[in-house]
């Protein structure tokens, strides 16, 4: 094989993988480094799972500031640009309880109900429709359940924002770096381009380098990460323990985040 081709397979491999920067910074990103030959490294510390799932516990973390504050360390670290328009780009936010949980809203809802905030994120569905309709592969599902994307490879057609019941995705109108302090972005995580689909990725960084999704480290145990498939995990304990929802259960996505009511 020719080296150029051998040296695009490797990159193309790494921006598979969701982490879609120049080939040794995306090394370092995974958690690993890249050996004297130029290879990635993985880190022997990343976190594993069956299957990745959350577990938010909307008894503890029920506030507009609480959620917002969540949100916006989540979109620091990811380089998410703020936009006060309708071409806003979000990876968490919050919404009330008939925003969330249209199909499960009855006429006469609780005042904690009425004045309770949820947050919102990409569910890393079992059945991702996202995934379905990409005709580039650029959204895809990886072994462990995270719903994954390659930025380099997305065309920006938002068949996936149709296709997503959830409102998860948001398309970069514009070019996000231009709402970026580019003095202060978050240096191993890439920035995207105009024209490009993004949403949360589960902190797929993180777990590559043993670190949980930031938003449930910075949560004080609202929010709950772990394998669905291991009957003695965390999130299987939380969900044996507590009655739970999910978002939209008829649109039959199977969601992996989980709320505690
Ligand atoms: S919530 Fe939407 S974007 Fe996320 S995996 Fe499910 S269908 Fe895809
Ligand atoms: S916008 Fe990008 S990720 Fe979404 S369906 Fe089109 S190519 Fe795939
Ligand atoms: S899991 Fe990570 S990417 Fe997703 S909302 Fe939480 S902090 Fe953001």
């Amino acid at each position: 094989m020719k080296q150029s081709r051998r040296n695009f397979l490797k990159f193309a491999g790494l921006s598979a993988a969701g982490l879609c920067l120049a080939p040794a910074t995306a090394a370092m990103a995974s958690g690993g480094g890249t050996s004297k030959e130029g290879h990635a490294v993985v880190n022997s510390n990343s976190l594993h799972a069956k299957r990745w799932a959350m577990v938010i516990d909307t008894r503890k973390l029920n506030t507009e500031e609480a959620i917002e504050a969540l949100a916006e360390t989540c979109h620091h670290i990811h380089n998410v640009p703020t936009i006060e328009s309708d071409q806003n780009i979000k990876w968490m936010w919050t919404g009330s309880y008939g925003e969330v949980f249209p199909e499960q809203e009855n006429n006469f809802p609780s005042e904690d109900q009425e004045k309770h905030k949820f947050p919102l994120l990409c569910n890393h569905c079992e059945f991702p429709s996202c995934v379905r309709v990409c005709p580039t592969k650029a959204t895809f599902k990886r072994a462990d359940g995270i719903v994954a994307m390659d930025y380099h490879r997305c065309i920006g057609c938002r068949y996936c924002m149709a296709a997503c019941p959830y409102g998860s995705r948001s398309f970069n109108f514009m070019d996000p770096r231009t709402h970026l302090d580019m003095d202060k972005i978050n240096t191993k995580f890439p920035t995207r381009m105009r024209g490009v689909v993004e949403k949360c990725n589960f902190c797929v960084e993180r777990l590559a380098v043993g670190e949980l999704p930031a938003c449930a480290e910075k949560s004080g145990g609202s929010i709950v990460f772990g394998d669905l498939q291991d009957p003695d995990s965390n999130v299987r304990k939380a969900l044996r323990e507590n009655f739970t929802i999910r978002r939209k259960p008829t649109a039959g996505t199977e969601p992996g985040v989980y709320y505690i009511i």
